[in-house]
């Protein structure tokens, strides 16, 4: 049974239709890269997968969830769904522990100590376990990305959105976020990563999907749709990123 299953997904913003039947499916502890030029319609997608826009045909379903029907329960939905943005998007008024206490007692109720002990072990899982107390703007880019993701799995989701999570950092911590993502992977995490970091497809994707004009244009291994694309707008497209 898949985990997540996308079926002939429409989407448009007013006359502007981003999405133009989109099918697929991931099966649970995948690995699924999204590469597509910009305006390609991916983040628009991720987006579509927890609820946070409306479609307009086609179903959606997440971890056993019809995303788009009518009595979803969305708040419960992107319990199970984690999202971590190019922007880090954490609350800059908090410290970094309480960024990641804060969803577990005011949307789980955990008791504060039991929140405490699963934001050290996930800060320690990230590498940043010497940063509870500190602010996001007194972090570089990629210890704010590091706490985002420990933030993300904080809830213990069963399904992971990355959308470009290195696209906004230096290059020399791009690196340590996809060091920490790669082992997210092998721990069997199903995760859909929209990312132009080829070395990170070849290294943790089971299975890389190319999108151009809000269709699937190419699916296969990373090896193959990196060194060996079949189609001619795939190739323009890995020929232009490397
Ligand atoms: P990608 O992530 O592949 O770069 P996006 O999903 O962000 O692509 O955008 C796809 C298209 O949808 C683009 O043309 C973009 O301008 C448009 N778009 C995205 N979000 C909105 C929005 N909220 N309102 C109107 N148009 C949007
Ligand atoms: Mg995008």
């Amino acid at each position: 049974m898949p985990i997540v299953s996308v079926n002939n997904l429409h989407k448009s913003f007013g006359a502007l239709e981003v999405l133009r039947g989109v099918n697929f499916d991931v099966e649970p502890g995948e690995t699924v890269i999204f590469a597509g030029p910009s305006g390609s319609g991916k983040s628009t997608l991720l987006r579509c997968l927890n609820g946070l826009e409306k479609i307009q045909a086609g179903e959606i379903i997440v971890d056993g969830t019809s995303v788009h029907a009518p009595n979803t329960d969305l708040l419960d939905l992107r319990r199970r769904v984690g999202m971590v943005f190019q922007s880090f998007n954490l609350f800059p008024h908090l410290t970094i522990m309480e960024n990641i206490t804060m969803p577990l007692t005011k949307v789980l109720n955990k008791e504060l100590d039991e929140a405490r002990e699963i934001g050290q072990s996930l800060l320690k899982k990230v590498g940043i376990v010497d940063k509870v107390d500190v602010y996001p703007d007194n972090l570089s880019g990629g210890q704010q990305q590091r706490a985002a993701i420990a933030r993300g799995l904080a809830m213990n989701p069963h399904v992971m959105l990355f959308d470009e999570p290195t696209s906004a950092l230096d290059p020399e911590l791009t690196g340590g976020i996809l060091d920490v993502m790669d082992e997210l992977s092998n721990s069997g995490m199903t995760m859909l990563v929209v990312t132009h970091e080829m070395g990170f497809a070849r290294k943790a994707a089971d299975r890389m999907i190319f999108m151009d004009g809000g269709v699937i244009v190419e699916e296969g291994a990373p090896s193959q749709l990196i060194d060996n694309p079949q189609n001619e707008r795939t190739r323009q497209f890995m020929h232009q990123i490397s």
